[in-house]
């Protein structure tokens, strides 16, 4: 079959709910890719941050194997003999007293939100069905229906209404706004990217997070960070409310908690807020699967061993440094922190950011557009100099070949 053929098929049988690159990808190790026709690119999406280990690592390939041949599913109707020792695990590795385990990102922002309106009535006093949750202009944190009434994106919401209320939306790092809105008693939580990754990898000024977490501690309020796109070294520090020494109140992750490997996601809070849930009261059959428990803490052992954040601060200015060089009056912009960066493309001679992706796709380099102009640039956080500086040729050399 060729890669027509694969596409063609995907295209009668497959939902049209994405819009892939042309490129059918068979096999990846590390941080490269190969697709059916045996070409290799470098991956510069890591699905979308979820594969900052690199592809198939395999301490986390044989921590699924291992635990996949021995006892895969039991529901939480009875205890597993992974899900304690992965619990202590990651409550340890991030500092909180419980975690709640789902499996995908949009599950643990869902998770978020109830833990915050359950504390709000429970906790704080909000009269029933009164509590409100802040959230940002041109956030992204998945894909139901809740989440998409809190979307600000047009395509994410059309025709998908009625929409879930109790929230207000302000825009991104804009404290006064927030200010203004925590004046309402009935505010339970603010909910917020530290960097907003699917926007086009917007970083807030500095102190943002700092100044935006006082102020709900001011008014009572549960600070809650969707770290699923941003955490988990990344950004270059383990969190990325690390690089302002904010412990958020709730924290929602997912994507590379597993490596890639599996759907893992977790949402982690002190006894004061976990606690407000019951039993019978959330839930998932698949969440804190012993494959997932055994899979995410193999996934975090390998960010440590491997300095992942050490090395995503290193690469990162080097990649930024390199970009900058690039002398295109096509790249209107090189933002980013760590190793989630983004180069916004100012459209010329008719090609836009799509064209520039096609031409890196056939000069081996796999990014996305996001929002039409801007390309995120992420590759997996185990990239060295050398591979970097290779990367970083093959992005500015398309670029370039449209000037
Ligand atoms: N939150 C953020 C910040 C994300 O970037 C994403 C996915 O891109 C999600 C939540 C949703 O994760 P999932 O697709 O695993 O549901």
């Amino acid at each position: 079959m060729t890669t027509q053929d694969y596409i063609k098929r995907e295209e009668k049988f497959g939902a049209h709910n994405y819009h892939p690159l042309p490129v059918v990808l068979d096999r990846g190790e590390g941080i490269f890719v190969w697709d059916v026709e045996g070409k290799r690119y470098f991956d510069f999406l890591s699905a979308y941050s979820a594969v900052n280990q690199g592809h198939c690592h395999p301490k986390i390939v044989n921590a699924l194997i291992e635990q996949a041949k021995k006892l895969c599913l039991t529901s939480r109707a009875f205890h597993n003999s992974s899900l304690g020792e992965y619990e202590e695990y990651i409550t340890k590795y991030f500092g909180y007293d419980k975690v709640l385990p789902m499996n995908t990102g949009v599950e643990g922002d869902e998770t978020a939100l109830k833990l915050c309106r359950k504390w709000a009535y429970l906790k704080k006093g909000v009269p029933q069905g009164k509590a409100k949750i802040i959230v940002c202009e041109n956030n992204f944190h998945g894909r139901t229906i809740t989440i998409v009434s809190i979307s600000t994106d047009p395509d994410a919401r059309k025709d998908y209404g009625p929409y879930t209320p109790g929230f207000v939306t302000i825009p991104y790092n804009d404290i006064p706004a927030l200010e203004k809105e925590l004046q309402d008693p009935d505010v339970a939580g603010f909910l917020v990217e530290p960097i907003q990754g699917e926007a086009g990898v917007y970083v807030p000024d500095e102190g943002y997070l700092k100044k935006a977490y006082d102020l709900c501690k001011n008014h009572n309020v549960l600070f809650i960070a969707d770290e699923v796109q941003t955490g988990i070294a990344r950004t270059g520090r383990l969190l990325a409310c690390d690089h302002e020494n904010v412990r958020p109140d709730i924290l929602i992750l997912g994507k590379a908690l597993s490596g890639g490997v599996f759907p893992v996601s977790a949402v982690l809070a002190d006894d004061d807020i976990m606690l407000t849930i019951k039993p019978g009261e959330h839930g998932s059959t698949f969440g804190g699967n012993p494959v997932a428990a055994r899979v995410a803490m193999a996934a975090l052992e390998v960010v440590r061993e491997e300095k992942l954040s050490e090395n995503a601060v290193e690469m990162g200015d080097l990649f930024r440094r390199e970009l900058r060089k690039i002398d295109s009056g096509m790249i209107e912009t090189v933002r980013g922190k760590g190793l989630l960066n983004a180069v916004v493309i100012k459209p010329t001679n008719g090609k836009t950011a799509m064209d520039v992706c096609l031409k890196m796709k056939d000069n081996g380099l796999l990014a996305k557009p996001t929002h039409g102009h801007i390309i995120r640039f992420a590759p997996p956080l185990i990239i060295n100099r050398e591979q970097l500086l290779e990367a970083a040729g093959i992005i500015s050399e398309s670029i370039k070949s449209f000037d």
